[in-house]
């Protein structure tokens, strides 16, 4: 195949693909007949790389309908979506409910928005459900007095429904395992090429779930996979990552039993990518490592919060930090409010990091963070919170700077990439780099290419 006409780095370019790589990079290349894309001028660039998500729960989350900030801000938006939502089993699952968006609702609020189905939306704190008039008629809730199972004064049942999951789960009509194409479709959208998924409790069925959607060709993204200590690589197109390793800083675990933990691992030949969120989870996720010995690869995924002497001690011990820009486009305004007021200066640090010579990569942490990596490098290069509020100024980084942090490794010395013998891993943009880099959230990808392979993408990336 020949990508003719294409931009990269303000040169027009001709790629060859052959076998999955770039063949041949040149001007004015000669199709020899075989099939030809027109790029019409657009940026080509390396497809992206998402260093931290987890696929399972995000095709659970695209079959469910958000119905929170930041996607969701009023009520209209609400009965968009809501009216756009297709049924799976027959109910309409959302997520993610805060008051902000329509006030307290009830059965009757949803009846207004959306009746012809039984529809339950989940309140973003994760204790409340709210159902609407036909939920409560398809779980009979009619005679039935349970606990948390609200009513009004004159007993009449409100729709809302309190700490009542497993109750529900056993309610409801079994839903089909998460589908992972729609994952595969909506990073194809974005220009996503490969991924880490960093689950923790990832074990051999999780493994097997996702080889098997990755060899069907449903999730065609190149894949590393995380998870728990002793887990086996049995296909040979999807290597086995880190151990993830959680810290709660409420329930540590015992420091000696961590260093071994952390050694059980590298015997494994894995490093360890350590979930680290808080100021004391990084210190402790620091000291154990430190006591351990780090290897290659080891790395501190979030560090949200990084103090100065926890900055240099992960650069000493050569971690990679694994963390999310795009936290601050969709919660900067709650931790303005929220967070202690001098741990503000230390949130989700880019700019510091890069000046200690620490690798910085971003992953989005999709379904927690949008999955949408394009949103996630304009926060990077902006910092505003949805109120339009600069946190960070000084964390601020180039478009290209963000862009490194969204390749694979080794491809990453240099924005051009697209050498002779790369994967034709690509993704191709709407307009040129110099138009794309003032307005990242803007840019619409294309196409994208893994292995040479065009993939499929979604056709409405905002119908969640
Ligand atoms: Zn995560």
């Amino acid at each position: 195949m020949l990508i003719r006409n294409a931009l990269h780095r303000g040169d027009r370019i001709d790629l060859r693909i052959e076998a999955g790589r770039i063949a041949e990079r040149g001007h004015e290349l000669d199709p020899f007949d075989g099939p030809t894309y027109d790029a019409r001028g657009g940026e080509l660039l390396p497809g992206l790389h998402d260093h931290h998500l987890h696929v399972q729960s995000l095709a659970a989350s695209l079959a469910s309908v958000r119905c929170g900030p930041p996607t969701i801000r009023d009520r209209n938006a609400l009965a968009e979506a809501l009216v756009a939502a297709e049924p799976i089993e027959g109910w309409i699952r959302g997520t993610g409910y805060f008051e902000s968006v329509a006030g307290d609702l009830d059965r009757d609020e949803i009846d207004a928005l959306r009746d012809d189905v039984p529809i339950r939306i989940q309140h973003r704190s994760g204790v409340l459900w709210f159902l609407n008039s036909k939920a409560i008629e398809a779980l009979d809730l009619g005679g039935a007095d349970r606990p948390g199972l609200e009513r009004d004064a004159r007993g009449r049942i409100t729709g809302r429904l309190f700490r009542a999951d497993a109750w529900l789960r056993d309610h409801l009509p079994p839903t089909p395992p998460p589908d992972l194409a729609r994952v595969g479709r909506r990073l194809a959208t974005y220009g996503v090429t490969s991924i880490t998924d960093c689950t923790p409790s990832n074990a051999a069925a999780d493994y097997e779930r996702l080889a098997k959607a990755h060899s069907t060709g449903a999730l065609p993204q190149r894949l590393q996979v995380m998870g728990t200590l002793g887990l086996e690589q049995t296909c040979s197109r999807l290597p086995v990552g880190a151990h993830k390793i959680m810290l709660d800083e409420s329930a540590l675990p015992v420091f000696d039993a961590l260093v071994a933990r952390i050694r059980a691992a590298h015997d494994e030949g894995r490093p360890v990518a350590f979930h680290a969120a808080t100021r004391t989870e990084l210190h402790f996720a620091l000291a154990a490592l430190e006591s351990a010995g780090p290897v290659f690869g080891d790395r501190m995924e979030h560090a949200s919060v990084a103090p100065p002497e926890a900055m240099e001690a992960l650069a000493r011990l050569r971690v990679t930090v694994v963390t999310q820009p795009n936290f601050v486009r969709e919660r900067g305004d709650d931790y303005q409010r929220d967070v202690d007021t001098s741990d503000l200066p230390h949130l989700y640090r880019v700019k510091s990091w890069l000046d200690r010579g620490v690798p910085v990569r971003f992953g989005t942490d999709a379904p927690f963070g949008d999955p949408d990596p394009w949103a996630a490098l304009e926060a990077a290069v902006e910092r505003r919170t949805p109120d339009g509020q600069v946190l960070g100024e000084g964390e601020k980084v180039s478009p290209e700077e963000a862009l490194l942090c969204f390749l694979e490794h080794d491809r990453s010395p240099t924005i051009g990439g697209l050498r002779e013998g790369d994967p034709a891993d690509l993704c191709l943009l709407d307009r040129p780099w110099e138009r794309a880099r003032t307005r990242f959230s803007q840019v619409r990808v294309v196409q994208t290419w893994v292995g040479g392979a065009p993939l499929q993408a979604d056709d409405a990336p905002s119908d969640v």
